[in-house]
């Protein structure tokens, strides 16, 4: 799933194609994926675009006062074409393409939404304010924002008695990170996933808050300049534990481990970030059983 820094990454590759540019066509194909209907997304057509930006790992396209509002969930993409077929596109099954717009012009340029997989989950809202849309108005502080500062950090984490890696990737707390980054941070400040928020000590605090800011940062700064095509395979590059289990880690060579949840899974380095002790998996241990 992108997370924010691909979707960072995305928006600055967005505003150099789109910000002045007026929208000649926009065509939803998965209508499942449309999740407004007031104003219509034909509404966007003969819109000049405006800024392009981010809130967490929604991407925003503002279009004279209306806001296409994408939310790319777990498989979905956004295709730049520098020339879109002429034909209309056609729903089917086995379509991944979610939604086409295309821009005024001879060369038919824009991009397609697409969604691979079973489990849909990419989102399309067009309102008039991106604070309509629920997942919006729900983030917590953006980590990369100027304004948020460790006593804002340690202010959210000493009222939470989760475990550190739900609270990282829960979106109202923190906007942007997911499953991916919250483990490549948590590595960063060589610290067990378990750990509980609350019980963070100052110094500790302080470690996460760095790591956080640091960890993407840097990967905002790997993406950048990178086509929406070569986003992924970068993410992929730039990661020490998060879907490498059973490779060595980067920093201290031990075997990265994993723990299985019902629909997700964790990655960690037992030497840097649990005293070297595995942690506990209920499923890997009735498995050996
Ligand atoms: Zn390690």
């Amino acid at each position: 799933m992108p997370e924010l820094p691909e979707v960072e990454a995305l928006t600055a590759f967005l505003s150099e194609r789109l910000t002045g540019r007026v929208i000649a066509r926009v065509q939803p194909v998965a209508i499942s994926a449309l999740k407004t209907y007031d104003p219509p997304v034909t509404a966007l057509e003969g819109r000049t675009v405006g800024p392009v930006t981010r809130h967490g790992k929604f991407l925003d396209i503002e279009a004279g006062g209306l806001h296409l509002v994408v939310h790319l969930a777990r498989a979905g993409w956004l295709r730049w074409k520098d020339s879109l077929p002429a034909e209309p596109p056609r729903p089917s099954p086995k379509n991944p393409l979610a939604l086409r717009l295309r821009l005024e012009g001879e060369a038919g340029d824009g991009f397609d939404l697409t969604e691979a997989g079973t489990k849909k989950g990419l989102a399309v809202y067009v309102v008039k304010d991106p604070a309509e849309v629920p997942g919006v108005a729900r983030l917590g502080p953006d980590p990369l924002d100027p304004d948020f500062t460790l006593d804002a950090f340690a202010a959210l984490l000493r009222a939470d008695r989760r475990r550190i890696k739900g609270v990282l990737r829960d979106q109202t707390v923190l906007a942007g990170v997911g499953n991916a980054y919250s483990d490549e941070v948590l590595h960063a400040a060589r610290m067990s996933p378990y750990k509980l928020a609350s019980g963070l000590d100052e110094e500790e605090t302080a470690r996460l808050y760095e790591a956080l800011g640091g960890t993407l940062r840097e990967a905002v700064e790997c993406s950048h300049g990178l086509a929406a095509g070569e986003l992924k395979a970068e993410k992929k590059l730039g990661l020490r534990v998060h879907g490498r289990t059973g490779l060595p880690c980067p920093v201290c060579g031990d075997t990265v481990r994993e723990v299985s949840f019902a629909d997700s899974s964790l990655q960690y380095c037992p030497t840097c970030q649990t005293g070297g002790k595995p942690l506990a998996d209920r499923r890997m241990s009735r498995l050996l059983k």
